[in-house]
């Protein structure tokens, strides 16, 4: 018997999210039953989740935003229209910003101006979650680093600690910014901080996250690392890829073929 805290925590974060969202939302919006958010009987379970993007497919769809578009439509994540506002889970970016140390010659030729997708690395060794004073954000034992914004008090500790920019803070009410509702995620508030979750609540379902299911190209690859048989692992075995500031030892896990 036994279910251990984190597992708990993950079970209680999204229902408490999910509570959350019907209180504030009041009675003008249904929020899915927690038993959409629970785990269920075909979930998809990983030691140590990974996404691998191949970048030589994302150049060659240059202007493709199906994976944005998706993971926005999927979590519910508003569209402001000041930057300053921005909420951000899965972006794009300039391949200097992205890789600011890596050497560019030869081997990434013609992808300088590819654009970069970029999202949370959910690193194995994550400064977010050593700073968190409240344990808002954690790490789960197959990698993935959540957030509850039930217990996020808005301090953005996590959002200074992060070296990639993945957190975004609600600085305003999302909720009137957000394009179309997805009752099946819970909306959040002003207040707290997100970023992507390698769509947990989808994995919990036995669903693939949403961007990877976007990608009619398969650039986005999500798989277990510790599978020595995964589509992951024979992507890094087979080509040549890269991490996002490999030298600040958060070890990211998001891997770049290149
Ligand atoms: S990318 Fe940033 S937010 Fe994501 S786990 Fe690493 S440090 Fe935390
Ligand atoms: S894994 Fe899920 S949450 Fe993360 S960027 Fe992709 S769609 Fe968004």
């Amino acid at each position: 018997m036994g279910i251990d805290r984190r597992k708990f925590l993950t079970i209680a974060g999204l229902t408490a999210a999910s509570v959350i969202g019907r209180k504030a939302l009041g009675d003008s919006l249904s929020v899915a039953p927690e038993s959409n958010l629970l785990p269920e009987e075909n979930r998809l379970i990983g030691h140590r989740w990974a996404m691998v993007v191949d970048l030589r497919k994302c150049k060659e769809q240059h202007n493709c935003t199906k994976c944005i578009d998706a993971c926005n439509a999927v979590h519910n994540i508003p569209q402001f229209d000041n930057p300053k506002d921005e909420v951000k889970w899965i972006w794009k970016e300039h391949f200097k910003e992205a890789f600011p140390n890596q050497e560019k010659e030869y081997i990434l030729e013609g992808l300088l101006e590819t654009p970069i997708t970029v999202m949370c690395n959910h690193c194995d060794n994550p400064p977010c979650v050593r700073v968190c004073p409240t344990q808002a954000t954690w790490k789960r034992e197959d990698g993935i680093v959540m957030m509850d914004m039930h217990r996020c008090i808005g301090c953005r500790y996590c959002v200074a600690a992060c070296p990639y920019g993945s957190r975004s803070f609600n600085w305003r009410d999302p909720r009137p910014f957000i394009k179309e509702i997805n009752k099946d995620y819970p909306t959040r508030t002003r207040g707290v901080v997100e970023k992507c979750n390698f769509c947990a609540e989808r994995l919990a379902r036995g669903q693939m996250p949403a961007c990877v299911e976007a990608c009619e190209e398969k650039a986005l690859i999500f798989g277990d690392l510790e599978d020595p048989d995964s589509e992951v692992r024979a992507l890094l075995r087979e080509n040549f890829a890269i991490r996002r500031k490999p030298n600040l030892g958060t070890n990211p896990e998001v891997y770049y073929i290149v």
